[in-house]
């Protein structure tokens, strides 16, 4: 009665979590495909030559043992993201990063609109842009309430992705923090501290700016992804935030990001990719 559940996690239990489900490689499973076709197609032209009668019917069942690696495994060759990451073209994997391009900044620079609000202002004595004092103050008190009072997060998060706050769920990863629905995928922080800063600063822009509720949650989520650049404490432990700039491995491509961390904790708190050409 149970069997089809059993059978599923059973099977889920052999799959190796490094390269199949969230973290299959869509360009590294396309390559390995087409290597386990051309792997079968040899082997029926082998076989062709010695026992015509054997020839399909092992090429049929050598296509089906390399797509059952590629399903179990996430590759058919080993060190296939090497492989990948070393042949195809920058071009193709750029095409198949789920990372969707950041929308809203053609048409408003977030950062020019936070300088227009009066949410960053000028720094006379370093000569650079820094976060108006008052609203240091209303976010850091936000922050500590969305810290520890989780309903608190779940009710801010509702609001700006216009959500039920009873059907938000929190998937904290390695590298991840990302909230859904049961049907739907809302949004991805690099972790629950950039989410909680997120959370807290969107319950305190609204007074500062008129528009808020008028915005496209994009440009919303511009907003608040600019400010973090801001955070000079962790939202989650108050250790000290420093920016760098680093290289991000991932599956089969490198990638020249700037990024906010924190020192205690090491969490991520921004991330953004940057031309090498231009560094
Ligand atoms: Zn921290």
């Amino acid at each position: 009665m149970h069997l089809v559940p059993r059978l599923r996690s059973s099977l889920a239990v052999m799959k190796n979590p490094t390269y199949t489900g969230e973290n299959r490689c869509v360009p590294c499973t396309l390559l390995n495909v087409v290597l386990a076709a051309v792997l079968s197609t040899a082997v029926v032209a082998v076989l062709v030559g010695i026992d015509t009668s054997v020839a399909i019917p092992a090429g049929v069942a050598t296509f089906v043992v390399a797509i059952a690696l590629i399903y179990f495994r996430g590759y058919l060759i080993p060190g296939t993201p090497t492989v990948t990451k070393r042949y195809l073209p920058e071009g193709v994997l750029a095409a198949f990063d789920k990372t969707p391009e950041p929308t809203g900044w053609v048409e408003t620079d977030p950062r020019e609109l936070l300088f227009t609000l009066g949410v960053v202002v000028d720094d006379p004595t370093m000569d650079d842009l820094v976060l108006d004092p008052a609203f240091v103050d209303a976010w850091n008190r936000s922050i500590a309430i969305h810290r520890t009072d989780e309903s608190e997060l779940r009710r801010s998060l509702a609001r700006l992705s216009g959500v039920e706050s009873t059907d938000l769920e929190f998937r904290d990863g390695p590298h991840v923090f990302a909230v859904e629905t049961s049907d739907a995928h809302l949004a991805n922080w690099p972790s629950r501290a950039a989410c909680i800063a997120d959370a807290a600063g969107a319950v305190v822009l609204p007074e500062w700016d008129p528009d808020w509720d008028r915005r496209p949650v994009a440009v919303r989520a511009d907003l608040l992804g600019v400010l973090r650049l801001f955070l000079e404490r962790c939202p989650t432990c108050d250790g000290h935030v420093s920016l760098s700039q680093d290289v991000v491995e991932s599956c089969c491509r490198r990638r020249d990001v700037a990024a906010a961390t924190c020192g205690d904790c090491d969490v991520r708190l921004f991330e953004m990719d940057i031309d090498p050409a231009m560094g």
